[in-house]
């Protein structure tokens, strides 16, 4: 099939598939023909323009055919356009056309992003500009200082791209599975808070890399901190984005330290013994089309010292159906045919995330022989309660999820406003395991600091927080048990004064 009469990139038809690329065209055309043109020669020009700009995907040219967009349509079907972009984000990531019913509560506006498709990702960000609003100004490509009027939880506000940048605010996508899952879980006010900005995060402080991912990494988009453990970034792109994250310097841009060279990542493993495992991150490497990930196994499988390939991935909680994806299984038996183990890290930080078809999912995967574990962070105002955290272990382990790391929130620009305080998160890890049996408490309460990773064990009644050095870089570091002075209100060791 010839998509080129739709005004297809060549280079961008080659690294869609066939369905991709029908519902984009599907998606594409119905959008276009609510325009009111005149006559069909001007909607056909209009038709193929839109197509074009929106494919492409970079700031201007997304606000340029959100302008087209406008000038077109009413307000209301142009809202109701944006909502049907998303509902083919959701076809393209194969979920059902169900999953397509909004939340009920007014949208948050979201941010285009540039994303280029560079690297076969299936696009869970929102193309051709959704739901930016702009001024009223003439757009000039960049010439003058666009202003967008973004929803937050607390209200809307009418926002430059340059304080967007600024403050470090990441983009606004989330699936519509994941709407309808928090909206019907029964703790949308806790969990509402994972993907929906509010403005706290203006006045957030903190750094863009906490735990010192640039002085580690050792090739373009491969860390290596921990002896045993090579951290591989695979894509800058999530299917919705946790306004919490860590890596907010990366996630939704077109960052730079995504591994853009796998053969050179694998000659540095290859030389590197004591590596026997690598975690794919990003991003979320489910994002990614299961051929890329297979072409990205090519160069990892062969590696005789490594014995597993983990998988960091939300994508279990955002669009579960993503792991229905018939080609999965094959992927998944390459890695136990070369004599290494499959493990996707789930990321649920909230019992109200686990949705049935996440359960299904996880069930059938681990038939098929892949190993389950679970990281959730610790979140001021989403699960700072011990009763959710203990409710939602409990669950990963009746789904064989093993709970492994509670993370300390860290001080990250725009994000710090979700730290819990060390002495409440000790009184909450307390909390779980009183309420947990001794199989299900399997987590540690974690700090992953630039030094290394933190367990947090107890505030003494003397007044020390102490600790355990679960890894460090220095091996002799390793296991080593510390305290430091406790201040009210300190949430990271850094807040701790020495000695
Ligand atoms: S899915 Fe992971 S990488 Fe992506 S925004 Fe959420 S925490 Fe960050």
């Amino acid at each position: 099939m010839d998509f080129s009469c739709f005004g297809y990139h060549p280079d961008l038809e080659s690294r869609l598939t066939f369905q991709e690329k029908w519902v984009l065209v599907f998606t594409r055309v119905r959008l276009v023909t609510q325009c009111r043109q005149p006559d069909s020669a001007s909607r056909a020009a209009q038709k193929r323009r839109i197509i074009l700009l929106s494919l492409k995907l970079n700031y201007t040219e997304s606000l340029v055919a959100h302008q087209l967009l406008v000038q077109t349509l009413p307000g209301d079907q142009f809202r109701s356009t944006r909502w049907g972009e998303s509902a083919m984000t959701n076809k393209m990531l194969g979920r059902s056309a169900q999953a397509r019913v909004a939340t009920g509560r007014r949208p948050v506006v979201e941010i285009p992003s540039s994303s280029q498709d560079q690297q076969g990702v299936v696009h869970a960000d929102n193309p051709g500009g959704a739901g930016l609003r702009t001024s009223s100004r003439p757009i000039a490509h960049g010439l003058r200082p666009h202003t967008a009027v973004m929803n937050f939880i607390e209200g809307a506000r009418a926002i430059t791209e340059s304080e967007l940048q600024a403050n470090n605010i990441t983009q606004y996508h989330a699936t519509n599975f994941y709407r309808d899952q928090i909206t019907n879980s029964g703790y949308y006010d806790q969990l509402k808070y994972i993907v929906e900005p509010t403005i706290a995060e203006f006045k957030s402080p903190g750094s863009l890399d906490t735990s010192g991912e640039h002085d580690n990494t050792v090739v373009p988009g491969l860390q290596h901190k921990y002896a045993q453990t090579g951290l591989l970034l695979v894509t800058d792109r999530c299917a919705s984005y946790c306004r919490y994250c860590f890596r907010k310097r990366i996630v939704g841009k077109d960052s730079d330290e995504i591994a853009p060279d796998f053969a050179r990542v694998a000659q540095y493993i290859a030389g590197h013994p004591e590596m026997t495992n690598v975690l794919l991150s990003g991003g979320d490497p489910f994002v990614l089309s299961t051929a890329k990930l297979g072409k990205i196994l090519d160069h990892l499988l062969p590696i005789p010292h490594l014995e597993s390939i983990r998988f960091g991935t939300k994508i279990v909680a955002f669009a579960p159906r993503r792991f229905e994806d018939p080609a999965l299984p094959a992927l998944f038996r390459r890695i136990s045919e070369a004599g290494k183990t499959a493990v996707i890290v789930a990321h649920f930080d909230h019992i109200g995330e686990i949705s049935v078809d996440a359960e299904r999912n996880i069930r059938a995967l681990r038939a098929q022989g892949v190993q389950f574990l679970n990281q959730s962070v610790l979140l001021a105002k989403v699960n700072d309660d011990p009763e959710i955290l203990a409710a939602t272990f409990a669950k990963c382990h009746q789904m064989g999820v093993r709970p492994y790391y509670l993370f300390q929130g860290r001080p990250v620009k725009g994000a710090s406003h979700f730290q819990v305080s060390l002495r409440r998160g000790i009184e909450i890890a307390r909390g779980i395991n009183r309420r947990l049996s001794g199989i299900q408490k399997t987590f540690k309460y974690i700090m992953s600091h630039y030094t290394g990773k933190i367990e947090v064990l107890d505030l003494g009644a003397d007044g020390r927080v102490y600790m355990r050095y679960h890894q460090n870089k220095i091996p002799e570091e390793l296991g080593k048990v510390f305290s430091r002075r406790h201040v009210e209100g300190a949430c990271w060791l850094d807040d701790l004064p020495e000695g």
